[in-house]
């Protein structure tokens, strides 16, 4: 986490910005709850766990220029609600999601998968890939099993 932490530093040094404490409490919320997918609110409400005179709008402004430096994400899954991910360390390419419709649980493939894909979009549309973003929208396995041990009780 440390590592990490410091990573993200130089990171911000190599772009002209400071790691404020401010901007350190955010970063450390987006470590400490890296599988989760947080709206704003969301973090604003555990970096106020620990740094209580910080404000909505500080928090906001450091996710954005978090955006913007790609240390984090942000994605919408459709519920008009931004959140914000972490960008794998080393990763260049933004990982893809399994959002079950059920239960609302987010799953992460970390895995690219895509190269093929890529290709042929890269060679038929003469397309330079960047990044991409993939959702996966249906039933997660948790779900399915539920439902498979209701159907059994039935
Ligand atoms: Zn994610
Ligand atoms: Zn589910």
């Amino acid at each position: 986490m440390e590592n990490r932490l410091d990573r993200i530093k130089k990171q911000l040094h190599a772009q002209k910005y400071k790691l404020t404490p401010q901007r350190e409490a955010t970063v450390r919320v987006l470590l400490e709850n890296e599988a989760d997918h947080l709206s704003a609110e969301d973090v604003y409400l555990l970096v106020k766990e620990k740094a209580p005179e910080i404000g909505l709008a500080t928090v906001y402004r450091t996710l954005e220029l978090l955006t913007e430096l790609k240390v984090v994400d942000k994605i919408n899954f459709g519920d008009g609600v931004s959140r914000y991910d972490l960008r794998r360390e080393g990763a260049e390419h933004f990982h893809h999601h399994l959002v079950c419709i059920e239960c609302g649980a987010v799953d992460e493939i970390q895995e690219d998968l895509l190269e093929d894909v890529e290709k042929i979009v890269e060679e038929r549309w003469r397309f330079k890939i960047k990044d991409h973003r993939l959702t996966f929208h249906g039933i997660c396995h948790r779900c399915q099993d539920k439902k498979a041990s209701e159907q059994k009780q039935a």
